[in-house]
């Protein structure tokens, strides 16, 4: 099989990893790809939103299966292009991935398909929405309807916090066209996971559990990123509970896009909170998270790539099931000193030592080639995974590999999984 995989991050080199050792592999190209994918295929130089190079390289190249990593080429369309040309593609439909794009409308989906999350209503109109306010008590959560890079929510403490949210986003307009509507939320307590399914449009397969860590700074402090490390599996994800997240959110989600006539095709990841009342949808993204597909990939068993093609085709096998190895992973995120702020690029990396380390994975993210030297290109630059016999085990052994790392403009936080372990 001739598999495209689209994207140049941590994500897609994991997804790359897996596909390319699967025995029905013939060939295997990434788009763009970094200096990590180089040894598992052939890099491509075109970008992941450039959805006509794509299509045409596809079909130059006699692809079989495309397989999206991040959320934009899927945003833009691209798997309702390829479908046009009758090429396989592991990925939603734009009129699909909207369970990502619009909070109203998921809200709207878990209305319809009785999936239990926090209460909620949408405004557009800043005056109903401070009525609103007016009668629920903080905390309280304020939240840009479509996609803000994840600054457009806000969990606000007090009603004036949440008043100043409501008048930023419906007034000032800090989000343009994304908060021009807004969804008030009920404020949930409770861990928060990461669950991803593996959906054919019909049947969802789970896809392992994980859990991320969001802030720059140790203990959850600083601003958001795109995830700073994560643990897999995360020990509040209890079989019980990934049965009910399957049986109450996964599926009745995907039965209901199946019913307005745009099923889900792809990664559906569901972001939980595990509630003293059992797990609450917080939100769906279309596509696996990353860095929880570096912390998973080497925890699957399972050739991946027949499973993707058969849920590109519609043709999952309901009763059948991933297989995990035993275990724990950890991945730590190394960062180029600033992120997510201003940071440096150009900075040198050097893997010799870390590169052959037993149960290591060295994911790229951020890195280029520059003559004979490996040099970061910013933001998130390398995942770094260990699997281990559990959690504590995995973590140790990460840690150890990052410290083998010679990247003196990175820095990674040095309690990713702290909170998952017995104290
Ligand atoms: P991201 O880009 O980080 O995926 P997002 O912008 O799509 O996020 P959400 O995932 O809906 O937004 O919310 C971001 C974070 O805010 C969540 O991970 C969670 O910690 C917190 N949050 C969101 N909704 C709630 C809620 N109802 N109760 C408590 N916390 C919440």
């Amino acid at each position: 099989m001739r598999v495209l995989v689209v994207g140049g991050g941590g994500r897609e080199h994991a997804l790359a990893w897996k596909i390319a050792q699967s025995p029905v592999l013939t060939k295997l190209f990434i788009a763009p790809g970094n200096p990590g994918t180089e040894s598992l295929g052939e890099n491509v130089a075109i970008q992941a939103d450039n959805i006509p190079a794509l299509v045409a390289f596809a079909q130059e190249h006699k692809i079989d299966l495309v397989v999206p990593g991040p959320e934009t080429p899927l945003a833009f369309g691209i798997a309702d292009a390829l479908a046009e040309t009758g090429i396989a593609c592991f990925g939603p439909s734009r009129a699909a991935a909207k369970l990502e794009s619009s909070k109203r409308f998921t809200k709207e989906i878990c209305d319809q398909a009785g999936i239990p999350t926090a209460a909620w209503a949408s405004f557009t109109d800043a005056a109903a929405a401070r009525a609103y306010l007016a009668a629920h008590s903080a905390p309280i959560v304020v939240k840009a309807d479509g996609l803000a890079a994840g600054k457009g929510v806000v969990v606000a403490e007090t009603q004036a916090e949440a008043e100043v949210a409501v008048a930023a986003m419906l007034e000032a307009g800090i989000h343009g066209a994304s908060g021009a509507e807004i969804v008030i939320e009920e404020c949930l307590t409770g861990a928060e996971i990461s669950l991803f399914a593996l959906c054919d449009g019909e049947t969802a397969l789970f896809c392992g559990a994980a859990a991320d860590h969001k802030r720059v700074g140790e203990g959850d402090t600083g601003p958001n990123t795109g995830g700073m490390g994560a643990v897999a599996p995360p020990p509040a994800a209890t079989q019980p509970i990934i049965d009910a997240a399957m049986a109450k959110i996964i599926r009745p989600a995907l039965a209901a896009m199946a019913r307005r006539g745009t099923p889900f095709r792809g990664f559906l990841f569901a972001g939980l909170m595990l509630t003293a009342t059992g797990p609450k949808l917080i939100e769906f993204n279309v596509r696996f998270g990353d860095p929880e597909c570096e912390a998973l990939m080497p925890l699957l068993g399972t050739d991946l790539l027949p499973i993707l093609a058969a849920a590109a085709a519609g043709k999952l096998d309901p009763s059948a099931e991933l297989v995990w190895c035993g275990g724990a992973a950890a991945t730590i995120i190394l960062a180029a000193k600033g992120y997510p702020g201003a940071h440096e690029k150009g900075g040198p990396i050097d893997l010799a030592n870390a590169g052959n380390l037993p149960g290591i994975e060295l994911f790229h993210a951020g890195t280029a080639r520059q003559g004979a030297t490996l040099v970061s290109t910013g933001g998130r630059v390398l995942a770094v995974t260990a699997t281990g016999a559990d959690l504590p085990a995995a973590i140790g052994s990460a840690y150890r590999a990052v410290d083998a790392i010679g990247f003196p403009g990175g820095f990674c936080r040095r309690d990713i999984g702290a909170k998952a372990l017995p104290i």
